[in-house]
């Protein structure tokens, strides 16, 4: 890749020398895919610490850091106050297989935001959450169809790893190996904001349909966001065909608004999915909705689901402390502010670009679209040209102290701990790189 550096370039030999170990023990070199910069190029620095709203690899190169663990850590890395709590539910034991009252707290406290939730099962991660809460609406309607959207990711369960076939109304085709086409094809795909094509496979197939999953602020693909009365017409929908709505708030949720989307949206889903922020950082997923769907679980009904380390004191205990904090800071007023001020900053860097850029934004997520006109709704709408350019932009703020997503469908997250004048570096960083792009 060409690029002229006006900065000195990264030291990353220890950085380079790990990764080159990690890749003959770890396929690729790492435990999930996008941190291997394959989208980007480069050797991933390989961290060791990290402090508020800054990592440290190696080498010894601090980060202003905008990937906040791919969303978890809403209140910024190691905060004094969740590490107290999690070192002191640790020396109490890390597991026990039983009943805890952190359980109990957390689930209290979740129900009592989020709307509509009455009960909650806590697992290992999001993944899990998504694929039980698919499990229970298939057991509490007892059928086995389930609509998914192009552009959202749900975790990699095996009926989630599917993309749209031909044609307008299709069942689902595998978008991962070793996913049996068996699978897939109880799962239909439909694209964003297409209320018409929603309504038609509604009209022809809608008895048949366990649930409708989507994010309802979709963050994984790009940030698209939905005008509320698509979500409301799923909501109307679903109930009149006897489906559930299910929310995956995996990102969403305790971050974007106090009780997530649904709140934000004022649209109350039959189940909704958790994970990051309510682990405050450590293994967290939860699923929950009403009661009478809740109470089909294990032990009480029919529905199977369970986990060894699910519940353990210790990811509760880090969950609890940072809804806490998050509360007690008013944290989603102060967070909507942070967003603000980096869309005052970044905004008017991103118009004078020698491209077409914009900044899209939802509380403290946000994400840059590379393209002319609209901020795209939908999947098929992102242009993939984009990749290249987000590729000098990732580089230029690396080489200037500075981490976002190695990948330009994937967001960024503000957190607690970053402050103005860390918005100040980016808004510096940024507009250093812009102006090489006309070197
Ligand atoms: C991250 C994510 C998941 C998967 O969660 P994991 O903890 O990575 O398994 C599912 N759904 C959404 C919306 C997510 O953002």
């Amino acid at each position: 890749m060409a690029m002229t550096q006006h900065c000195s370039p990264l030291h990353q030999d220890r950085s380079v020398g790990l990764f080159e170990r990690a890749k003959q023990v770890l396929p690729g070199g790492v435990s999930s895919p996008v941190r291997a910069f394959g989208a980007v190029g480069g050797s991933p620095p390989v961290i060791t610490s990290a402090s508020g709203a800054r990592v440290t690899d190696v080498d010894g190169n601090e980060f202003l850091d905008f990937v906040g663990s791919w969303g978890p850590l809403i209140l910024g890395h190691a905060h004094p106050e969740v590490t107290a709590a999690v070192a002191a539910a640790v020396s109490r034991g890390t597991t026990y297989g039983a009943p805890t009252p952190s359980e109990v707290e957390l689930a209290e406290r979740l129900t009592a935001i989020y709307p509509g939730l009455e009960k909650v099962r806590f697992t290992s991660s999001g993944t899990e959450a998504v694929m039980s809460a698919i499990r229970l609406a298939r057991g509490v309607t007892n059928r086995d169809l389930i609509v998914k959207f192009a552009g959202c990711y749900h975790g990699h369960a095996d009926h989630l790893l599917v993309s749209a076939g031909s044609g307008l109304v299709t069942f689902g085709q595998p978008s991962s190996a070793g996913v049996p086409a068996a699978f897939a094809e109880k799962t239909l795909v439909l694209d964003l904001d297409d209320e018409e094509a929603f309504d038609t496979l509604i009209d022809e197939r809608g008895e048949e349909i366990a649930a409708v999953l989507i994010e309802p602020i979709p963050a994984n693909n790009g940030l698209l966001v939905q005008h509320a009365e698509f979500l409301a017409k799923l909501k109307l929908r679903t109930a009149g065909v006897g489906a559930l709505l299910i929310f995956d708030e995996v990102i969403n949720g305790f971050r974007v608004a106090r009780g997530g989307a649904a709140e934000l949206f004022g649209i109350t889903p039959d189940l909704a999915t958790f994970g990051k922020v309510i682990g405050g950082g450590l293994p967290v997923g939860a699923f929950g909705g009403r009661a009478e769907y809740m109470d089909q679980l294990a032990p009480l009904g029919p529905v199977y689901q369970a986990g060894t380390l699910s519940g353990n004191p210790v990811a509760m205990t880090a969950g609890l402390s940072t809804l806490e904090i998050l509360e007690r800071e008013d944290a989603w007023t102060k967070l909507e502010q942070l967003g603000q001020a980096l869309e005052e900053r970044i905004s008017p860097i991103l118009e004078a670009a020698p491209f077409p850029a914009r900044l899209v934004r939802v509380g403290s997520i946000f994400w840059m679209s590379l393209q002319e006109g609209e901020a795209p709704r939908r999947a098929d709408a992102i242009e993939p040209g984009a990749a290249e350019i987000y590729q000098r932009i990732f580089h230029g703020l690396l080489l200037r102290g500075i981490t976002i997503a190695p990948s330009a469908y994937e967001v960024g997250f503000l957190s607690l701990a970053h402050t103005a004048a860390d918005l100040d570096l980016l808004a510096v960083a940024l507009s250093e790189t812009l102006n090489e792009f006309t070197d």
